[in-house]
């Protein structure tokens, strides 16, 4: 087999050179950025040029779920593109057809069809386009606090400061706010109350908007990117019955959150809830290829029976990435990698985060499940103010950054997001590994503590 870089220089500085030169990277002013050559990656490390090893506690974009070079996974894909590298969506294919049926297996109630995607994007896109034309309504709730990818419609609905530069955005889109019962926006003190709050909540902006306009509902069924914001008990069942008490559409968005980042195939498993639509994506096939999908109830599915879904992609079902879902899944159950997971959150991670936080005057707050958890920052435990400003860049994001280098310094890669560290590892970590990280993230959490006051 030839290596297609074989003969191009591959130090450190010509790669830096040649990205610098060449590639415009996502979500960053080009000049201000040094992106860091990655030479190699095994299980859940990661090492770069220089020869540093990083413990990887972000998964890359938190999808990295079966860990890096996962060697059964590679072979799949090596033996796979031997027989077919692509066959446009038209045609029926095995690896398409197989990683459907598996896909449906693992889901709840009767989601029995998929239609593939590139990523989450474009999975979170089309729900939303299958919601609209099934119910014949034009508007969208959609939660503050979330991401839904950066297309036209799927940042529309994204609840955070991505969308700022896209918008004017789609228009029928329309916010609400979920459950935070640490920062609620309801001012509840239980996690009843904030339930029962953020549900009225929910009906008021339904009724205020006429639910006979609105097509659907998309949350993420454990907000991401936005949080770790596990939803309290009874919230999710709230909003599938006011959804169904007016004919709207629950799209849960497990393009995160599923495949086994919460302990279960799909973090809705938790609650027994079955939403019509469920956006998939990055821990399919953790990343090995570009992978997404919609699960579709049969109610959606019969729709587009004898009507046209006025929808499509060229790399749809793309036989290579899909050869690798199978290949993944099967990894999954063979070697138990979602218990795995469901373990490290139960055993580990969640009691070693409590006494961090016991610990540290600078943790406001951890939660989380699986190998899916935030460790809240602030400066005040009294008051919660966030260890930084919401959306804070430059010398006032500092704390933050001064955090993330003492991680980094001593080999561990975080994922931070605002005033946040997220404990995002591959769902194959071992205990030793989280341990290890956990030890590094105690020790870093020392440079926020001076920003603490009490
Ligand atoms: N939905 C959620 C919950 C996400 O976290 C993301 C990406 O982080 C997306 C959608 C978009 O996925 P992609 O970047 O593959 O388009």
């Amino acid at each position: 087999m030839s290596n297609p870089l074989a003969g191009i220089p591959a130090d450190k500085e010509t790669v830096q050179a040649l990205d610098r030169a060449h590639v415009f990277h996502s979500w960053s002013a080009q000049g201000l950025i040094d992106p860091l050559p990655i030479k190699s990656a095994q299980g859940s490390y990661f090492t770069d040029y220089d020869g540093k090893t990083y413990l990887d506690f972000s998964s890359q974009l938190v999808n990295v779920n079966i860990g890096y070079q996962h060697p059964k996974l590679v072979a799949a894909i090596a033996e796979y593109a031997q027989t077919m590298t692509t066959i446009q969506p038209a045609f029926a294919n095995d690896a398409r057809s197989e990683a459907a049926r598996l896909i449906c297996e693992v889901a709840p109630g009767d989601l029995n069809r998929v239609f593939f995607t590139n990523g989450g994007a474009e999975a979170t896109e089309n729900a939303l386009r299958m919601a609209k034309l099934h119910t014949g309504r034009h508007k969208v709730l959609a939660a503050y606090r979330s991401y839904h990818g950066a297309t036209a419609g799927a940042i529309s609905m994204t609840g955070d400061p991505r969308r700022w530069g896209a918008e004017p955005a789609m228009p029928g889109i329309v916010h609400f706010w979920g459950p935070y019962l640490y920062r609620s926006a309801f001012h509840s003190a239980t996690a009843e109350e904030e339930t029962d709050r953020a549900l009225q909540h929910l009906r008021d902006t339904i009724m205020v908007e006429g639910a006979q306009t609105i097509a659907a509902i998309i949350l993420e069924t454990v907000v991401g990117t936005n949080g770790i914001l596990v939803p309290p008990p009874g919230y999710l069942e709230g909003v599938r019955a006011i959804c169904d008490e007016h004919g709207i559409v629950m799209i849960a968005d497990e393009v995160m959150a599923g495949f086994g980042r919460c302990g279960e195939w799909f973090a809705i498993d938790h609650w027994g809830v079955t939403p019509d639509l469920i956006a998939f994506a990055k821990g399919v096939n953790s990343g090995y290829l570009p992978l997404g999908g919609v699960l579709i109830n049969d109610a959606i599915a019969a729709t587009f029976d004898q009507r046209v879904y006025p929808g499509g992609l060229t790399y749809s079902g793309h036989p290579l990435a899909c050869a690798s879902a199978v290949a993944s899944i099967n990894i999954f159950k063979e070697e138990g990698i979602i218990d795995n997971a469901r373990r490290l959150g139960a055993d580990v991670i969640g009691p070693e985060l409590a006494k961090i936080a016991d610990r540290h005057p600078s943790v406001g707050e951890v939660r989380g499940l699986g190998v899916f958890w935030a460790v809240e920052l602030v400066r005040s435990r009294t008051t919660r103010e966030p260890l930084v400003p919401y959306n804070a860049a430059g010398a006032a994001a500092a704390p933050m950054n001064e955090f993330a280098a003492a991680c980094k310094e001593r080999g561990l890669w975080p994922m931070t997001h605002f005033n946040r560290t997220h404990v995002v590892p591959p769902c194959t970590a071992t205990e030793q590994e989280v341990r290890e990280g956990l030890a590094i993230l105690d020790e870093a959490l020392e440079t926020a503590d001076r920003h603490a006051s009490d």
